[in-house]
């Protein structure tokens, strides 16, 4: 019988079509795996309703995947937010910034979510963070990017002294690869899964369902993903 050394994670959990697909991706590869997730103002009960209907069905769709998902934590990081403003959490516009970035970057988001996971992750005993982050984003946000996560991978194991890997499946993923990967990882009802229960849309609206789920359609998270769904769709 072969013997392994139980692997723990902790996914940076939104409620998001991204890291809806890395929770399934850790529970199918982790013994234990937690979820962290962070309320920086980003208005939408909707987002947080999703986060735990993802969770809930995963464990309805796997009894294996059920025994590995431990404890959920919802951060607090308002006043973070609050100072950080973007689109997301405020009534700015959706547009481009003069340096190149939309309204909807969170200046920093990325650095201090993985610092707080990682604290937790300390705690909790768990070996490593893992995200839904993505080079391939449309909006190239900085602190999305391998070499911003190589740096605080860095950081944060030197800062706690010992090691603090951040896993990133998505990566250089296209958002059609990302649904393709969670057909690879529980199949077709995985798929309905996230575009039945996750999130993605930035004006957290639920009253219109497209094939790839519900959202406004037309902001560009929504777009992105309707989008990948297309591509994801063609390439079958
Ligand atoms: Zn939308």
């Amino acid at each position: 019988m072969k013997t392994k050394t139980p692997s723990s994670t902790l996914v940076l959990f939104s409620g998001g079509q991204d890291s809806a697909t890395v929770l399934a991706w850790a529970l199918s590869r982790f013994d234990r795996v937690e979820t962290v997730g962070f309320d920086y103002g980003q208005s939408h009960e909707v987002e947080l309703e999703a986060r735990i209907q993802v969770r809930d069905g995963l464990m309805r769709l796997n009894p294996e995947w059920e025994s590995r998902l431990g404890q959920d934590r919802l951060v607090d990081l308002t006043g973070y937010g609050a100072l950080a403003e973007s689109a997301l959490t405020s009534d700015m516009e959706i547009a481009w910034q003069a340096d190149g970035l939309p309204t909807t970057f969170v200046p920093g988001r990325n650095l201090v979510f993985l610092t707080v996971a990682a604290a937790l992750a300390y705690r909790r005993g768990l070996e490593r963070l893992a995200g839904g982050m993505c080079e391939t984003d449309y909006s190239g946000y900085p602190d999305c990017r391998r070499e911003t996560l190589d740096a605080a991978e860095t950081m944060l194991s030197l800062g706690l002294a010992r090691k603090m890997p951040i896993e990133t499946p998505l990566m250089y993923l296209t958002k059609a690869q990302t649904w393709a990967l969670a057909n690879e990882i529980g199949g077709g009802s995985l798929v309905d899964l996230i575009v039945e229960r996750s999130h993605t849309c930035y004006r957290g609206d639920r009253s219109q369902r497209h094939d790839w789920g519900y959202g406004c359609g037309d902001c560009p998270a929504c777009e992105l993903r309707a989008k990948g769904w297309q591509d994801w769709g063609a390439s079958r």
